[in-house]
């Protein structure tokens, strides 16, 4: 046992109304969870106060992106003491649709964490690499050097938990094998040791995410450096609960 407590993550995105909301934390309230899980929901952020007001206490929430500065003239943004004063514990940042939608560079999406993580909200940081680039050669040296930007900023990784998402996988159906990303995992976690420290490469949970579904979790969830899941779509699904299980 690697002594890293699982992680569930879930990504609402851009989805949901009241309605729909109060009908996934219903069911998320009445499911049977393990107490052996780190269970965070992230809804749009109009509906984060709205929703924590909803959810059992065991279940935590965070924010889908926040900027690197507490107020000011950012129109369309928000901060992580926003975040925080609505009842976040936790932000997104780097998700793939922020790096390949809206543009953001490695340099941005570290700046980000290390504002974040300063301002005292957990840090969920995404990398992961496009087809292309897995198809290349080039897994390895795009997540390290995604890696490289973050850890160059971050000083205490306390609260933060690194999110490996192959950008193939996300919202296409199309899992990484357990194999696939556990290689991945075990590199970073190699990369870690080497060029951060022995602790926080034993002591960071990286989680996988990429069409993680009630199917394919338990089997995910064997592999012993995948420390958890970043789930989009199966998150609102009542399956959702089967993911937060997975490790039994
Ligand atoms: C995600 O949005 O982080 C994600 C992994 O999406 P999906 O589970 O739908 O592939």
């Amino acid at each position: 046992m690697s002594g890293r407590k699982f992680f569930v993550g879930g990504n609402w995105k851009m989805n949901g109304n009241k309605d729909e909301i109060k009908k996934i934390v219903d069911g998320l309230n009445s499911a049977t969870l393990n107490d052996n899980t780190d269970i965070v929901v992230s809804p749009p952020a109009c509906y984060l106060e709205y929703t924590k007001g909803l959810l059992s206490p065991k279940i935590s929430t965070a924010g889908q992106n926040c900027y690197k500065a507490a107020k000011g003239a950012f129109t369309g943004d928000l901060s992580p003491q926003m975040l925080i004063d609505v009842g976040a514990d936790w932000v997104i940042i780097g998700h793939s649709e922020r790096r390949n939608v809206f543009g953001e560079g490695d340099e941005l999406i570290a700046e980000k964490t290390a504002f974040a993580l300063e301002s005292a909200v957990g840090v969920i940081a995404c990398i992961g690499e496009k087809l292309e680039e897995r198809e290349a050669g080039k897994t390895e040296e795009v997540v390290f050097q995604q890696t490289k930007a973050i850890a160059a900023k971050v000083t205490n990784w306390d609260k933060v938990v690194l999110a490996y998402e192959p950008v193939w996988a996300i919202g296409t159906g199309k899992t990484a094998t357990p194999q696939q990303a556990q290689d991945v995992h075990a590199q970073l976690r190699k990369w870690l040791r080497e060029n951060v420290s022995e602790s926080v490469a034993n002591s960071l949970r990286i989680i996988y995410g990429g069409s993680v579904t009630g199917g394919n979790c338990k089997e995910l969830a064997q592999s012993p450096d995948i420390d958890g899941f970043l789930v989009g779509g199966a998150s609102l699904k009542p399956e959702f609960v089967e993911i937060i299980n997975a490790r039994g």
